[in-house]
């Protein structure tokens, strides 16, 4: 039987990549040790990970040397030597983070990571990079409410009448649909752009109102993903955004192009034309975000309007976000039990970047 890792993530991360319930879910396939505490920080107690069928383990390297596969949602593993064969599994960033991947380039290491898996149906159930930004964008609109000096929904007291948020969303992707609907769930007016005509439907479903911005670019065979858009029609969001963001109360931006730097949509300029205490969470800050004056994990103060770039913002409930993580990666480990041996499988093709050593990932060498 094989015998299944499970690592602590970095103590800022507070994830965990596998809950007690995944291990009981692998243990009729796989052995499976858990490193000791790896779950504590997302409320996944060792006792439970114990009663779930899991050994603990103290030491992260015995779980490097000793199991035949490797998990660990962020970065774990520095190139030691710990042997072979040996599969890691994660969520690397691979695209944007490029030389991560260097780390194992080493005889006997195979690495999949998940933010590459395909967008499709079969897929759908080991989608990491959705569940991540399916938080991520729930956790953004509670993030601003909490920022904004002004409350989300309209409030009859009293003391009189207090209008309703007004909220601007920047991509209307996994991320942006999510804060659409726990924006309008507050009670916020939405309003929201993305490049993607198909994204107006579910804009509109959710109740919000799609803002249009004629000639964008658009390519079916990005595999449903935004293109690059062209330096004019950046240029023409910008104009019909300048005054969208003069009449927000809070601006999300999750616009984001897979391995490019992620577009510029909102300047200084429109930020020096927002209301006082007006909020701006920014979730391309770790591709170089989508507004100017973004940072990434720092609190830009300009003028009264406060800009976020959070960049792990899907830890902020990290029990929740594990427990997605967990079923993810569980579906792939079970994929990937049961198609080993299968070269054509477009799933495992899709997300191995190295193989033996070597990076043989299409999307990662370019191809
Ligand atoms: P993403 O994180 O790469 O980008 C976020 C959003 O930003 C996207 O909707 C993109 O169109 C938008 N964007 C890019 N440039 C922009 C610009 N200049 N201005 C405004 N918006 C811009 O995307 P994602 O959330 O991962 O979703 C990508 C696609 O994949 C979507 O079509 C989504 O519905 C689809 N999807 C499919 C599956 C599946 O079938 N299994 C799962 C998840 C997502």
């Amino acid at each position: 039987m094989q015998h299944l890792g499970v690592l602590k993530e970095s103590e800022r991360r507070r994830l965990v990549a596998l809950a007690p319930a995944g291990v009981k879910r692998l243990s009729a396939q796989l052995r499976v040790s858990v490193q000791r505490g790896a779950g504590r920080a997302a409320g996944y107690s060792d006792e439970a990970y114990a009663q779930a069928g899991a050994t603990l383990v103290e030491h992260r390297d015995e779980i490097l040397r000793g199991c035949d596969l490797v998990l660990g949602h962020d970065s774990h593993y520095r190139g030691e030597d710990v042997g072979g064969p040996k599969t890691f599994i994660g969520f690397l960033n691979v695209l944007n983070d490029r030389d991560v991947v260097d780390h194992y380039r080493r005889p006997g290491i195979t690495l999949h990571s998940l933010d590459l898996i395909p967008r499709t149906t079969l897929a759908q159930a080991m989608d990491v990079l959705s569940s991540v930004a399916s938080i991520s964008g729930y956790q953004a609109v509670l993030l601003a409410a909490e920022r904004s000096l002004a409350t989300v929904p309209m409030i009859t007291s009293a003391g009189g009448t207090l209008r309703p948020a007004r909220f601007l969303i920047m991509g209307a992707g996994v991320a942006g649909l999510q804060a659409i609907a726990t924006a309008r769930r507050l009670g916020a007016i939405v309003r929201a752009y993305d490049v993607r005509s198909a994204s107006r439907t579910e804009v509109e479903s959710l109740g919000a109102t799609f803002i249009e911005v004629e000639g964008a670019v658009e390519d079916r065979k990005a595999g449903g993903y935004a293109v690059e858009q062209t330096p004019e029609h950046l240029e023409r969001i910008r104009q019909v955004i300048h005054a969208e963001a003069s009449q927000a109360d809070v601006i999300i931006t999750t616009a984001k192009i897979p391995g490019r730097k992620a577009p510029l949509l909102i300047t200084e300029d429109m930020v020096r034309g927002m209301k006082p205490g007006a909020v701006v969470v920014d979730l391309a800050a770790a591709t170089g975000g989508n507004c100017a004056l973004t940072e990434p994990d720092s609190t830009v103060m300009y003028d009264e309007v406060t800009i976020l770039g959070p960049t792990a913002i899907e830890c902020g409930c990290a029990h929740s976000t594990s427990f997605l993580l967990s079923n993810n990666y569980t579906t792939f480990i079970e994929h990937l039990l049961k198609n080993a041996e299968n070269p054509a499988d477009e799933i495992l093709k899709a997300t191995r970047v190295v193989e033996n050593g070597e990076v043989v990932n299409a999307r990662y060498l370019g191809n």
